[in-house]
């Protein structure tokens, strides 16, 4: 079958590899479309995360083949699931830290959805597996693995009603979370260094729109919320959206740090002001096989729109394309089926 591997930044080759051979526990899935994540470009951009290497885990496909054992599932199936998956018992997971969980890290789907075939084990198939309705459009199926690491988020956050939350970043990610915190009953400001991107996130829901090119950005938050934000989600952290979010977060405010910045820079931070207004910092990473579910309903449902966000796919062969226009923020997601698939 093919895979197509990650040798360094720039270097990706569509290779052969052997078929993953699967037991009488587990489910073979013929992808039909895979997304590239902000968090498989941040791999793909680290030294330290070992090449070559098959990455990819957004993906929807079609069960190719199953092993006895499984009565849940059809060939012909359209599925969805979560790559990893807890174990719910260790410290990390009694502490609601499942993406830290060991056996997490551990889990995965094999070699990885840019590739032809997807291995699915038979936890995976037991705890995270889902089947996707005929009607559902599958490459708006690509979102729901996204969607899912912005509901857990949410859960982590909370989110009372009438408080105001900028959203930091209005790519794929961003747009996900203004409809969650409509769905929670809050205000969304977005704030995006691009206009264009800024109109759709208002059509996805942002109640407020705010460029920092055009206005003082603190004041502009100040003069909507009166007393700050409640809530800041950062979809990039570099030091000048976390200081700005310093800044103008209320007092008491909740910094939400969900994605970084893909060019590394050493952060300095007003941390005596971060004390003397009791502001907190958190993070968020990843979803678990419960987000997923969640998420799976809201794009099943049309609860959650990602119509937009889609453009034309394109081939895994061309995944240097694909990557380029995503960093160039000329699409929203780069997604990628095979031509000989
Ligand atoms: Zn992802
Ligand atoms: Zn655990």
């Amino acid at each position: 079958m093919k895979a197509l591997f990650c040798y360094s930044e720039d270097d990706f080759r569509l290779e052969e590899m052997p078929k993953p051979k699967i037991t009488s526990d587990q489910m073979l899935v013929k992808m039909s479309y895979t997304g590239l994540c902000g968090s498989d470009v941040i791999k793909i951009f680290d030294p330290k995360d070992k090449k070559p290497r098959v990455y990819g885990h957004e993906f929807v496909g079609k069960v190719f083949e199953k092993g006895d054992n499984i009565k849940s599932f059809d060939i012909g199936d359209t599925v969805v699931a979560a790559h990893h998956i807890p174990c719910y018992e260790c410290h990390y997971c009694l502490h609601g830290n499942h993406s830290m969980c060991r056996h997490f890290k551990e889990t995965n789907i094999y070699p990885g959805s840019f590739a032809q075939y997807i291995r699915l084990s038979k936890e995976h198939i037991e705890k995270t597996v889902h089947k996707l309705p005929e009607s559902q459009d599958l490459k708006e199926a690509i979102f729901i693995e996204p969607l899912s690491c912005c509901v857990r988020a949410m859960d982590r956050i909370g989110c009372l009603k009438g408080d105001y939350f900028t959203v930091v970043g209005v790519g794929a990610i961003g747009l996900l979370f203004i409809q969650l915190i409509n769905l929670g009953g809050a205000n969304a400001i977005a704030i995006d260094l691009d206009s264009r991107r800024l109109s759709l996130a208002k059509d996805f829901g942002a109640d407020y729109i705010i460029n920092p090119k055009d206005v003082d950005l603190v004041k502009e938050v100040r003069k909507i919320t009166d007393i700050g934000a409640d809530q800041t989600i950062l979809t990039v952290t570099n030091n000048i959206t976390l200081n700005n979010a310093v800044n103008y977060s209320r007092d008491g405010g909740v910094i939400n740090i969900f994605g970084m910045a893909n060019k590394r820079q050493p952060f300095s931070i007003d941390f005596e002001r971060v004390y003397k207004r009791e502001l907190t910092i958190k993070s968020h990473y990843s979803g678990t096989p419960e987000s997923l579910k969640k998420a799976y309903d809201l794009i099943v449902k049309g609860e959650v729109k990602v119509g937009p966000l889609i453009t034309e796919t394109l081939d895994l062969a061309d995944f240097k394309e694909g990557l380029d226009l995503m960093l160039d923020k000329k699409i929203y997601k780069a997604i990628f089926g095979l031509q000989q698939g």
